[in-house]
Formats: C-alpha cells, structure tokens, sequence
C-alpha cells in the first residue's frame, strides 16, 4: 500500500493506487505519493513528512508524482 496526497486539498489516503476523483473535494486532483522508502521517516508504511511539506508548499515537482 502506498499513501497518496490531494494536491488540491491535502487530503491523504491509503491504496495501492490512486484513486480518479479526490474521497475528500470530489475533484480531478493530482495525487502524490508520500510515502515513505528512506530508514529516515520510518520505511515502509510510514507517510514521508518531507514530502508532504514538499506537496503543502507547491513544490509538486520535488515530490514523486505518478
Ligand atoms: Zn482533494
């Protein structure tokens, strides 16, 4: 499983993939996976704050997109 943010509405889920249309704001967002692989936040099944800062402060580029 992996975590995905709204990049619309940073909302997070949890799912093997992403989902169409945002549970949260019913929108066409683009997601992010802010999931954590680095020992530094955790390893797997761990959100990657970074990343998630990195979603929050329009850095979309930084963070890995699908
Ligand atoms: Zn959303």
């Amino acid at each position: 499983m992996s975590f995905w943010m709204c990049s619309d509405c940073h909302y997070i889920y949890e799912a093997e993939t992403p989902e169409d249309v945002c549970p949260e704001c019913q929108g066409k967002c683009d997601f992010y996976n802010i999931s954590c692989y680095i020992p530094e936040c955790g390893g797997p099944g761990n959100i990657d704050m970074r990343l998630v800062e990195q979603v929050k402060m329009g850095l979309k580029r930084e963070a890995h997109s699908l």
